[in-house]
């Protein structure tokens, strides 16, 4: 099957085209600007050079249909028709606690998904107009929704509320949710594969660390705990947002600077993190290692930070499953810093994690980069949320 996999944001909307049972990527792209002056599609056929096409997007309905025109025209083309794409798989960031697996589409489940907007209200109305979009230039095509959040679903009590007056979470849902699920989920079934042992006899904890950031304590194939919470503002210190910090210091911040919550909320959200530890230095990693290599103090400050977190949060969900089998490392940081990977496991030599350097400096595969007697595996596994997305659209619809 040909499945259309479609990741909208608020400007700017991914999808890759990919046949389901060669498990390939047929075309993928990028339209970037979407409403804004100067909107574009990034597009690459598999095999070829990527080529941009400039071209007003008022709306994510013109986005899709441009990426649609590439797909079939000729030249750029790679199927004969818009009949060919047998099914579209839709990321959608939260469902809530209405889904713990993915869904097809209809008319419920557009209104749940809209019921969601309070909670991610940044990316569930993009998803929404993606859907929407899809729907009109592609009438009678089977929608699957694949949530962030529905991985997470299996957290017991314990984990998911917070320690405020529970009539919060009866009255309006204020719960800790997680997100990257489709990727926990993921790298988890690839981490069993590559030890070669069933998923329910493992107790694995995934680190997706990319600009957004997340750690999953994964107990027998299922998520336990996770360190996003009711938004993806909590948990590991991230690119640009601060993770975990004491509420307190909203209001310290606000009083002392003049500022709204909104306006405090936004300098978590957009101004923290490496960027904000590294005196606004830079938020991407490749950046902040070459600073550390330098023996910058900004790198070094912001990088030290991170990985102390992320080690942090590796020994308390360690202590939730009662003991670890393997770690992995996985997105764009994950799987291409050796350096971020080595500063971490510094930090766990109690769980007998001891790392095979020359393993470590590889990139690209599926690895277990920790050496052959270490007495916890450490893994690093490229995720690929699409293919994953790909997959679950492809089951629902078999
Ligand atoms: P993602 O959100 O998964 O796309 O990951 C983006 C983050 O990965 C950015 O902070 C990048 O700087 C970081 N990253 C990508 N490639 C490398 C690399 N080769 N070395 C260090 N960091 C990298």
């Amino acid at each position: 099957m040909n499945i259309l996999v479609i990741n909208c944001g608020s400007s700017s909307l991914k999808f890759q085209l990919i046949d389901s049972g060669q498990e390939q990527v047929i075309a993928k792209g990028l339209c970037e600007r979407i409403g804004i002056e100067g909107s574009r599609l990034v597009y690459q056929k598999t095999g070829c050079e990527k080529q941009t096409m400039e071209a007003p997007m008022k709306e994510h309905k013109s986005a899709v249909k441009m990426v649609l025109d590439a797909l079939t025209a000729p030249g750029t083309g790679v199927i004969k028709a818009l009949s060919r794409i047998d099914a579209v798989g839709h990321r959608i960031v939260h469902g809530g606690e209405r889904f713990s697996s993915s869904v097809r589409i209809d008319g419920a489940v557009m209104k749940a998904i809209e019921e969601c907007c309070e909670l991610a209200p940044l990316h569930n109305p993009a998803n929404l107009i993606g859907i929407q979009a899809c729907m009109e230039l592609m009438p009678g095509t089977p929608m699957v929704a694949v949530f962030d959040t529905a991985f997470h679903q299996t957290m017991p009590e314990e984990a998911y509320l917070y320690g405020i007056p529970y009539r919060y979470y009866e009255k309006y849902k204020i719960r800790r949710y997680g997100f990257h699920g489709t990727s926990h989920a993921y790298v988890a079934a690839r981490a069993a594969q590559l030890l070669g042992e069933a998923p329910g006899k493992l107790k694995l904890i995934v680190c997706h660390l990319g600009n957004g950031a997340s750690v999953s304590a994964v107990k027998y194939g299922r998520s336990v705990d996770t360190s996003m919470g009711m938004t993806p503002l909590e948990g590991l210190i991230m690119g640009t947002r601060s993770g975990d910090v004491d509420p307190a210091l909203i209001e310290f911040i606000a009083h002392k600077e003049g500022r709204t919550l909104e306006e405090i909320l936004q300098i978590l959200n957009r101004e923290s993190g490496v960027l904000g530890l590294s005196g606004g230095f830079s938020s991407d990693f490749r950046d902040l290692e070459d600073a550390f290599h330098e023996g910058r103090e900004e790198g070094r400050r912001a990088m030290k930070a991170f990985a102390y977190r992320t080690a942090k949060y590796i020994g308390a969900y360690t202590a939730a499953m009662n003991g670890v089998d393997g770690i992995c490392f996985t997105a764009g940081l994950g799987e291409n810093s050796s350096l971020i990977r080595d500063m971490i496991c510094s930090y766990l030599g109690y769980l007998g994690v001891c790392l095979d350097q020359e393993q470590n400096q590889k990139r690209g595969e599926d690895l277990i980069i920790s050496a052959p007697d270490a007495g916890t595996k450490v893994m690093v596994i490229p995720t690929n949320e699409e293919l994953a997305i790909a997959r679950e659209t492809c089951a629902l619809l078999e």
